[in-house]
């Protein structure tokens, strides 16, 4: 219900509230701001965006790396009731172009390693966050007093757009209202708790869900976020220590890097929230012995991230689930028609509730994109008896060889229940005979030289002969993309 909900920027909500609770800390910089010193810091930037911009509610891309000013951008255009567009700073400037070009920009905010791009990437004022080595340059600080009012907020109106990884395809523009960040803040509140002296460690990209949403969430709680511009699987462990963090989000190779490294969870850390990619049951497994609280989760962009969270209880014994939905999210899982499927049966997962985008910069992809029930994630899964979810693959992974459907899910399973394989992707590849074939990308456990045809021959023993995979390569590591996720057209590259 609306009226119950902030209808200012979160950081004016906050600062009314708890102004000496500390708000952010940068480990790099070590940057430490009250609710009181965040807020003057973006009524700084708040009025050096408001002299920039000729019209209210101004779309202002972001081009930065994890770190507090970021934050302050974030929450200076929450003020200006405005569109944030965080760009993902390992993207090349052509590829940055092709975002922007979508985008009526008023503004692209970047810091000093980032200026000379930005440059490159657009013709609105380009300003940053740090003293500028640029002759015009335009610094985004000015007198926090000449700051406007804080607009009132519309829950419904455009407040970010975020980019989707491109796993798929080219990244997607996805919409997303205050609504939706709120309804996803209180959702995911409900399902890991909040407790006032949290502090959570944002170790990810602040340019993808899953980086951005620490921040929004701990000043609507009013705990603390944690910055680190780069995770380390040496490095974050001691700031984890150092800075008694409550939580931290990962995708699963960082925690896979983190157990390699013989890290175990000190006792304050409530939860370590995983997602962006699928986590293995062999993962959870190795968490339970390190004592790792972790919260197996899917999500999306296009959901303000999480959809389905499990508790460590329920990854304990149901390893491989993601758990159940979140409050207010709906999941149906739907067949190739789009019609419901019964409990336990596999199919794709559609998602529905407040948390879901208005949908994408471009309105034939939200089209195509949006059905009876919901959104079509591109994902399967089913729900077991208990309604907890488990995600198996996307749609278009699927592979069709010789009429027959192969879940690639199930041959990576069954490749890594072999002892010597730690790791498997699974793809189609083109088949002049068959039309696909299966392919397999194996990664071999740690020190063990793998016997590759030993291991298909297990194949053979377990799956149907269609399943098992025709074309086979070793490889150290699976390539993945930025936000964790595999790269399945790099697999598929090592594979031809
Ligand atoms: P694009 O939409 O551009 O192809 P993307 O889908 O990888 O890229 P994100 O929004 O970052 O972009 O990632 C969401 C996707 O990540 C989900 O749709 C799902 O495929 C995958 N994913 C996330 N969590 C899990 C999980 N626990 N298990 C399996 N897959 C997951
Ligand atoms: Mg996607």
């Amino acid at each position: 219900t609306p009226g119950e909900w902030p209808t200012q920027d979160l950081v004016s909500h906050r600062v009314a509230a708890t102004p000496d609770r500390t708000a952010v800390v940068d480990v790099d910089s070590g940057e430490c701001l009250t609710y009181r010193a965040l807020d003057t810091a973006v009524a700084e930037r708040t009025a050096a965006l408001d002299r920039l911009c000729d019209r209210g509610g101004p779309t202002v891309a972001v081009l930065l790396d994890t770190r507090v000013a970021f934050a302050e951008v974030v929450f200076a255009v929450q003020r200006l009731g405005g569109r944030l567009v965080p760009l993902n700073a390992r993207l090349t400037p052509d590829e940055l172009a092709a975002q922007v070009d979508r985008l009526d920009l008023d503004v692209l905010v970047c810091g000093s390693d980032t200026e000379a791009t930005a440059v490159e990437v657009t013709d609105a004022p380009v300003a940053t966050v740090d003293e500028s080595e640029r002759e015009a340059g335009l610094e985004l600080r000015a007198p926090a007093d000449a700051a406007p009012d804080p607009v009132s907020l519309d829950r419904e109106s455009d407040a970010l757009v975020m980019f989707t990884s491109g796993t798929t395809g080219q990244p997607k523009g996805v919409r997303l209202t205050i609504g939706n960040l709120l309804a996803s803040a209180t959702a995911s509140a409900f399902r890991l708790g909040v407790d006032p002296t949290d502090r959570w460690l944002c170790c990810l990209p602040m340019y993808h869900m899953g980086g951005l949403a620490p921040v929004i969430r701990s000043v609507l709680y009013g705990t603390t976020v944690v910055v680190q511009s780069d995770f380390d699987a040496a490095r974050t462990p001691r700031v984890v220590d150092e800075y008694t963090v409550t939580g931290v989000s990962l995708v699963p190779t960082m925690l896979q890097r983190l157990l390699d490294a013989g890290w175990t969870a000190p006792d304050q850390l409530r939860f370590v929230l995983l997602g962006g990619a699928p986590a293995s049951a062999e993962l959870v497994d190795r968490c339970a012995i390190a004592g790792v609280p972790v919260y197996p989760t899917y999500g999306m962009t296009e959901t303000a991230s999480q959809i389905a969270t499990a508790t460590p209880e329920q990854a304990f014994s149901h390893e491989g689930t993601v758990g159940q939905p979140l409050l207010g999210t709906d999941v149906t899982v739907v067949d190739e028609a789009g019609s419901p499927l019964p409990t336990g049966e596999r199919g794709e997962l559609v998602v529905d509730g407040p948390t879901v985008t208005p949908g994408y910069l471009d309105s034939t992809t939200t089209d195509d994109a949006f059905g009876e029930f919901g959104l079509h994630t591109g994902d399967v899964g089913y729900r077991d008896d208990d309604g907890r979810l488990w995600v198996l693959n996307r749609v278009d992974d699927r592979i069709i060889s010789g009429g027959e459907n192969v879940d690639p899910g199930e041959v990576a399973d069954t490749l890594t229940s072999h002892p010597d394989v730690a790791a498997a992707a699974v793809v189609g590849l083109d088949d002049p005979e068959w039309g696909e074939r299966v392919g397999a990308l194996v990664v071999p456990a740690a020190d063990e030289s793998l016997d590759v045809d030993a291991v298909v021959a297990y194949c053979r023993g377990r799956l149907a002969g269609f399943k098992c995979p025709r074309t086979t390569a070793v490889a150290e590591e699976l390539p993945r993309t930025a936000s964790g996720t595999v790269d399945r057209e790099a697999v598929r590259d090592r594979l031809r």
